[in-house]
């Protein structure tokens, strides 16, 4: 099944640059008042914002900015030691006010939407699945997005993205935590919210940026998974 995508061009884009790869996917929620104010934004000019899907809180998909073409979703970041993230990702932007306006579940439509949309877009491009991410996987320090109400665990039951079984190892150490994050592919210039970032994807259960036990298992668990698997 092919998604429903209906085209509302943004001039928000530029070429993606000689012998630019696509190998990420990168998720966000809108995070502003409403559907209506998020989608003018993303289409404004003088905003240089756009992503390349929009994905609405009744299950609707608009194509904003054409796959080929960059557009411009992920601002500064960086992942597996890559700061060219635009250049190298699809951005989707998931309808939903965010923490700032009123964080809520996304609904049912959309998510049934997101995963139709995800798995198209993993059709067309060679994309490990260890480089489906959050926007605030890539920018922990500036971005919460899509955030931990977010289903991470039901996309990877579909085949999109990485979800870690609990590692037996328990390693609570400092520093060895924040290499498993480095090696998951996080940049840990401030470790407290990049272990946050961790947590909103992976344990939206219990956000703290804090070490703990289930934290720590599933970390461990994580970099089992991306380790052994492309
Ligand atoms: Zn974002």
């Amino acid at each position: 099944m092919s998604a429903t995508i209906r085209q509302h061009t943004s001039p928000n884009f530029d070429e993606r640059g000689d012998g630019a790869v696509i190998d990420m996917l990168i998720l966000h929620y809108t995070g502003m008042e409403n559907r209506d104010v998020a989608l003018a934004r993303l289409c404004d000019e003088t905003a240089e914002v756009s992503a390349h899907y929009f994905v609405d809180e009744d299950g609707s998909v608009l194509q904003l900015v054409d796959e080929e073409k960059r557009a411009w979703h992920a601002g500064v970041a960086r992942w597996r030691g890559h700061n060219n993230i635009n250049q190298r990702s699809i951005g989707i932007e998931v309808v939903n006010p965010g923490h700032e306006f009123g964080y809520r579940d996304f609904t049912e439509a959309q998510m049934n939407s997101v995963i139709v949309l995800c798995k198209d877009v993993l059709s067309r491009h060679a994309i490990p699945a260890r480089n489906v991410v959050g926007h605030s996987d890539v920018a922990p320090t500036r971005k919460s997005d899509p955030g931990e109400l977010f289903d991470w665990h039901r996309l990877a039951g579909e085949g999109i993205g990485v979800w870690p079984e609990e590692s037996e190892v328990l390693e609570m150490d400092r520093d060895v935590v924040a290499g498993h994050l480095e090696t998951v592919g996080y940049d840990v210039s401030d470790f407290p919210k990049t272990l946050r970032a961790f947590q909103r994807h992976y344990r939206g259960e219990r956000v703290t940026g804090r070490i703990d036990a289930g934290t720590a298992r599933r970390l461990s668990g994580l970099v089992k998974a991306v380790t052994t698997t492309p």
